[in-house]
């Protein structure tokens, strides 16, 4: 692949270098329409050429990317670790994330043979997982209801030993002609749909559709570390085929609901974890949850609130081989609210110990270097 990544970005797009995020997207979408493997089946050349566009639309819709690739080019890029957009699944993930159901679940765009085989339609099962699954990876079966292909009549529609009967009412051109004024106009037969046949002896068990409704149970594996919005692709686990077309495939499209404690960014976990003010002041090794079961995290004298700790590689694993990422804990100190005489005495002695209290400190900088901003600049920057 890597050979193959020298056609400048730019060009590949058809955009000018200053093109903004709109034109690009505007000329990305065209191509991957225009080159989607659905509308070009088994057409190698469409496949590479809806790789290049994908691949060059993911650099230059990323400010980051864009930049060094206008510095140093490819080999820029590459020093970075880019790799490019991934398998082809991946890149029909990113495109139904920005073009929402662009290329739809409900039956390609395709022009068929009106007697020829027709493919199945793709499905779409929308899942719920939880955010441990979501983090570690779960299989999970489903029953699903749908039409498959009906194997008496082989999905024909025919009842088994007859044949289609030629239309009556376009006599088998699957076209009608209407005048309308001086014109006549060349239209779909109503009756065939254009396919110059009728069944007069429909197959009993799918009554003529060539699919039946069935209930079958599916197994779907669900890799650790997907979130929200993550798509899968199950081929040939769509509708049925009719007249020996292939099944449809079905997408899996995961949401993840959230959890009560751990948020998450990307591979990043995210924890905010009480610290008592006294243990903050003095210091404290505690036991932390994380997403694989517990860390132990030093907390070092003098935690201020909001202060982030980082567990390296305790955050979700990577997809295809990328290393896990972090957790970050956020220490939120504790205030007591409940003191015994006893305990505020005490804080009372410690507050007289403190000769000037933090707060003293920072307001008389704060005077100082507002009062001394106007005759004597170089200690502004101090405060
Ligand atoms: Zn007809
Ligand atoms: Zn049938």
């Amino acid at each position: 692949m890597s050979e193959k990544m020298s056609r400048d970005y730019y060009e590949v797009l058809g955009v000018p270098r200053e093109a903004g995020m709109d034109e690009i997207k505007k000329a990305y979408r065209k191509l991957a329409m225009k080159y989607h493997p659905d509308r070009n089946p088994g057409d190698g050349e469409a496949e590479a050429k809806f790789k290049e566009a994908a691949e060059a639309y993911e650099v230059l819709s990323d400010v980051q990317k864009r930049r060094i690739y206008d510095a140093y080019g490819h080999q820029g890029l590459k020093n970075t670790g880019y790799r490019g957009p991934g398998t082809a699944d991946d890149i029909f993930s990113s495109i139904n994330d920005l073009f929402g159901d662009l290329f739809g679940f409900g039956g390609r765009s395709r022009q068929r043979n009106p007697n020829g085989p027709i493919p199945g339609d793709d499905l779409r099962y929308d899942m719920e997982i939880s955010f441990m699954d979501a983090v570690h990876g779960v299989t999970r079966e489903v029953e699903l209801t749908k039409r498959e292909t009906c194997w008496t009549c082989e999905g024909s529609g025919l009842r088994p030993g007859y044949k289609p009967q030629m239309c009556p009412t376009c006599h088998g051109r699957g076209q009608v002609i209407r005048s309308q004024g001086f014109f006549q106009v060349s239209s779909t037969c109503p009756q065939c749909g254009g396919s110059g046949q009728i069944i007069t002896d429909p197959c009993n068990d799918c009554h003529g559709q060539g699919l039946v409704n069935k209930t079958k149970r599916v197994s779907i594996k669900i890799p650790a570390g997907v979130d929200t919005g993550a798509r899968m692709r199950l081929r040939g686990e769509g509708e049925g085929g009719r007249r020996g077309g292939p099944s449809g495939d079905l997408y899996v499209v995961i949401y993840v609901r959230p959890h009560e404690y751990f948020q998450r960014e990307g591979q990043n976990i995210y924890l905010r974890y009480p610290v008592s003010m006294v243990k903050a002041a003095l210091g404290c090794e505690v036991e932390v949850p994380t997403i694989h079961g517990s860390a132990k995290l030093k907390i070092p004298a003098g935690t201020q609130p909001g202060e982030h700790f980082t567990l390296k590689h305790q955050g979700v694993a990577g997809l295809r081989g990328k290393s896990p990422g972090d957790m970050i804990v956020e220490v939120q100190v504790q205030t007591p609210t409940k003191l015994t005489k006893q305990q505020k005495t005490l804080l009372r002695e410690f507050a007289e110990q403190s000769s000037e209290s933090q707060e003293e400190g920072f307001f008389s900088r704060l005077f100082h270097s507002h009062f001394s901003q106007t005759d004597k600049k170089q200690h502004a920057g101090d405060a």
